[in-house]
């Protein structure tokens, strides 16, 4: 069967997070997307659960793009045996070329920069700079404070309510192709416009 997308992004936590949920989240996204045919791309790190989701990826035969910049590359221990490594000057280079590699984003649990990644590629898209899918993975209910948080933002006229929009929420992998084959990149998408 066709993916619904050849590339994508996910963004997650540098750490493994406080229940076992989280990882096994990892490991089934990363080997869904393998078994799938579909490329991972993401921050090259090999611990937390982005390691695990690369892991997966790999051992389910699929391609995976770490892309980190040189001064993290010790501190987050690169991972090795990727299909691809891309070493970049600094963050925003980095961010920047996770996105322009990728037909879509899924976020799962993790810390701040993964609240730092998310809210990029949220931003890009309500400035439409791009307009590729943003699926939350809710798992365990995990970003239910954070939709709380722009649902308030909304609510005190901060955020325009289609803003609400910019994203999905899904709350199991299995979930994850299907709603990304519903909602599938713009088809005149094809050079976003940040490149
Ligand atoms: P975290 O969610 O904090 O565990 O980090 C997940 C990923 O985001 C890791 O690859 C980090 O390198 C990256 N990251 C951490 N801090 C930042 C930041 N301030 N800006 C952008 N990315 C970050």
């Amino acid at each position: 069967m066709q993916p619904p997308v050849s590339s994508l992004c996910v963004y997650c936590g540098s750490s493994m997070g406080a229940r076992p949920i989280y990882r096994e989240a990892a490991v089934a996204l990363g080997r869904t997307l393998g078994e799938a045919g579909i490329t991972l791309i993401y921050g090259g790190g090999s611990i937390g659960l982005m390691g695990a989701t690369a892991q997966a990826c790999l051992g389910a035969g699929g391609r995976v793009t770490g892309i980190i910049p040189t001064f993290l590359d010790e501190l987050e221990v690169g991972m090795t045996g990727l299909t691809e490594l891309i070493r970049t000057e600094n963050m925003h280079q980095r961010k920047q070329r996770m996105a322009e590699l990728s037909d879509g984003f899924v976020v799962l649990p993790g810390g701040l920069g993964t609240l730092d990644e998310t809210f990029e590629i949220l931003t890009w898209r309500q400035l439409q700079l791009h307009q590729k899918p943003i699926l939350l993975l809710n798992i365990a209910g995990y970003w239910d404070h954070f939709v709380h948080l722009l649902e308030h933002q909304a609510a005190e006229g901060f955020v325009k309510p289609q803003h609400l929009e910019l994203f999905q929420i899904v709350d199991a992998v299995d979930d994850v192709l299907p709603a990304l084959a519903a909602n599938p990149p713009a088809s005149d998408d094809v050079r976003s416009k940040w490149t």
